[in-house]
């Protein structure tokens, strides 16, 4: 039930009549005409001549108004790409670097990969011919190592960039700096909101080129009272709307992939019930772990007399627009990457949204027509407890990376980094410390021969130093697979809701006493012994695309050793070396059993509890490493192997005194306690 409490008034407000969405859907615009309805087209000339006119500019223009796909396309078409030069641009979310790419391809009439394509992490689609080039963040940040001058770039755009991803702030530091000796290349910031004028600060009062929105307005709507459960709310919400509203597209916000798939059933499950009653309801799921031709999906046109509700991420707050939404059922959340400088702890959390979020998701139903946005939380609520704005990442993330990165740019002072907003003098120190420990950095804070070879690997240091330590433990080979299957992991068992049963007698199949990282390189190497069959995924409920993805990121994994001299041996029957390898990088991951079966991190006495997925779940080993944390109702563990204390002494000299590995649990638990029966 809601009451509506504000109307947030667009630009067209006044012009009340309202347009008829049929007509909208009806005109099928081809390309060439679409490309001129945008907000920016006619500005095409005067961005041209501004760009011309100055090295670096700042671009403001609501979301949708067609800054990332047509700004590229207009410098190309103005000579931009001339001499061998290519046109860059950044995002920072792999799925609108893809998706934003193929569109631009198909308006340019080439195929993806030619004339445009994309590079992300771990997947390069370009080719010599490549001039216009949509990169993660990320991707650009690795390409400083190689080309630090970004020679082959004319002009290079940095999209997005009120969304202040780490990559990003980190960017505008590096690019910065460039700019001074290459007076040659264009710059362009572009954000969609109203960051514009701190951007144009930090870039030496760049000029700000503002495309003025096109908005409509939308009605806002709030709930009379907290919602217990907002992804049931979001199901009836979007039904309700489905009954006895006029027709329109639905965009629901919701966190992640298994929110949105735990929706998707429930919906679909309600609307297969409710039978001929109602109108067809299309619905799409959106999120950065789904296969292109699936989100390629979200853009098709609705079929006349039908609904479509696209059930996404974050992602499309201002990274993707969909055409013809006009419902917006906005729970309040999303997910973060939460950093604790004072634990050093790492964990991925759900947490409310600012209120610019909220606004920006709001924004989203105003684009072709007024619109109506549905807040699963009261107006007290937004007022009183959502903060004003998105704390940047760099705020609130590990910089362990970010640090390894720019050391291995031969930036050493990293305190006087040029820094939009400095991360907290803690977090730099903690980076500092960890990079040491790992064997990264000497104590002077330089970067060692192992330094330089883990910022080769586009992981994180401790994934990079564990596959460099599988050298000495004569394992590479599994460790590749374990890192390529870590990378797409959350995706790798499939669990349909009408055969849990079987899918998880299938899953506990591959487990391994050793721990879950084990159980992932059984699933890879069963799979590989069949000779990579689609036929025994499907029988054992593991998802094809994900184990094809796991061996594309191996086969590039393998590369990068061999680039670094590392050789490729196997070691398939002694596991205590493979989980000393991984020991050897994620020795800041462990916790310990500690009395009444729970576990405590070792250094900070947290608590944490392994994820019931585990294979470990039950049996409840004296000491544990973990790949990762994941907050919900508490702090789980996912991923986990069983290890011995003593090879913490041996991996991490630096870092663990003997004395803090005692253990006290010794006598009282002897091995077997609690173990079941199983067998390797
Ligand atoms: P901005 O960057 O200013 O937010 P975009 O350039 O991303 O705007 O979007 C401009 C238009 O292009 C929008 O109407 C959007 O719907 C359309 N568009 C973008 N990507 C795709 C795609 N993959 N398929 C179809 N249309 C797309
Ligand atoms: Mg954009």
């Amino acid at each position: 039930e809601f009451i509506q409490a504000l109307h947030l008034p667009g630009d067209k407000d006044k012009d009340k009549k309202e347009p008829e969405l049929t007509e909208t859907q009806k005109k099928k615009l081809d390309i060439e005409e679409t490309k001129k309805s945008l907000p920016i087209y006619p500005f095409r000339d005067d961005i041209i001549q501004a760009v011309r006119d100055h090295q670096v500019l700042i671009i403001e223009g609501e979301t949708g108004s067609g800054k990332t796909t047509q700004i590229p396309q207009y410098l190309h078409e103005a000579g931009f790409t001339a001499d061998d030069k290519r046109i860059g641009c950044t995002q920072p979310r792999r799925v609108a670097a893809m998706s934003v790419a193929a569109r631009v391809a198909q308006e340019m009439g080439v195929k993806l990969g030619n004339e445009v394509g994309y590079s992300i992490r771990f997947e390069d689609c370009t080719s010599e011919r490549t001039v216009i080039k949509y990169m993660t963040d990320g991707t650009l940040h690795r390409e400083f190592l190689s080309e630090p001058d970004l020679q082959s770039y004319s002009v290079m755009i940095i999209d997005e960039a009120h969304e202040r991803t780490l990559h990003t702030d980190i960017l505008f530091g590096l690019v910065k700096d460039i700019s001074r000796f290459r007076p040659d290349l264009k710059l362009l910031i572009s954000s969609a909101t109203l960051d514009a004028q701190k951007f144009s600060e930090f870039f030496d009062d760049a000029p700000i080129f503002r495309i003025p929105g096109r908005r409509f307005p939308v009605d806002i709507y709030y709930t009379k009272a907290p919602e217990a459960d907002y992804v049931d709310a979001c199901v009836v919400s979007v039904l309700q709307i489905h009954a006895t509203q006029p027709l329109g597209d639905i965009l629901v916000f919701l966190t992640g992939q298994d929110e949105i798939e735990t929706c998707q059933e429930l919906l679909q499950d309600r609307v297969r019930r409710l039978g001929s009653k109602l109108r067809e309801l299309l619905i799409l799921p959106v999120y950065a772990n789904l296969p292109s031709d699936m989100q390629a999906k979200i853009f098709m046109p609705t079929p006349p007399g039908a609904r479509k509700v696209v059930l996404a991420t974050n992602i499309a707050e201002t990274s993707l627009t969909i055409d013809n939404i006009i419902y917006v059922i906005d729970p309040g959340f999303a997910k973060q990457n939460h950093f604790n400088s004072r634990t050093g702890m790492e964990s991925l959390i759900v947490v409310p949204i600012s209120k610019a979020s909220a606004n920006q998701r709001a924004g989203r139903a105003g684009r072709v027509a007024p619109g109506k946005c549905f807040r699963l939380y009261t107006a007290w609520s937004y007022k009183h407890e959502l903060e004003d704005n998105t704390v940047p990442e760099i705020q609130r993330m590990n910089l362990g990376n970010a640090v390894l990165m720019l050391k291995a740019l031969g930036i050493h002072d990293l305190v006087h980094f040029d820094f939009l907003d400095p991360p907290p003098a803690e977090t730099l120190v903690l980076a500092l410390e960890q990079l040491y420990a790992l064997g990264a950095l000497n104590h002077r804070g330089e970067l060692t021969k192992l330094g330089r070879k883990m910022a080769e690997f586009p992981v994180d240091p401790m994934m990079a130093k564990m596959l460099l330590a599988s050298a000495e433990y004569k394992c590479s080979e599994e460790i590749v697979t374990i890192a390529a299957m870590l990378s797409v992991n959350s995706a790798i068992f499939y669990r349909p809701k009408d055969k849990i049963i079987h899918a998880d007698t299938a899953r506990k199949n591959f487990n391994h006493i050793g721990g879950d990282h084990l159980s992932l390189l059984n699933v890879y190497n069963q799979w590989r012994d069949t000779d990579y069959s689609t036929q025994w995924c499907y029988e054992n409920f593991i998802q094809y695309r994900s184990m094809k993805r796991a061996r594309d990121v191996r086969e590039q994994l393998v590369g990068l050793m061999q680039r670094v001299e590392i050789d490729m041996v196997s070691n398939p029957t002694e596991t205590i070396d493979i989980r000393k390898a991984i020991t050897s990088g994620y020795f800041y991951h462990i916790a310990r059993l500690s009395k009444g079966g729970s576990y405590k991190t070792v250094k900070h006495n947290q608590s944490v509890t392994i994820h019931p997925n585990s294979a470990l779940f039950e049996d409840l080993p004296r000491w544990l490493l973990y790949h990762e944390l994941v907050f919900t109702t508490k702090e789980f563990m996912r991923q986990v192997i069983e290890i011995e204390s003593k090879w913490l002494l041996e991996v991490a000299p630096h870092y663990y005194k003997p004395k803090e590995l005692e253990d006290s649990t010794n006598k009282k638990m002897p091995k077997t306690v609690g173990r079941s029966q199983r067998t390797e």
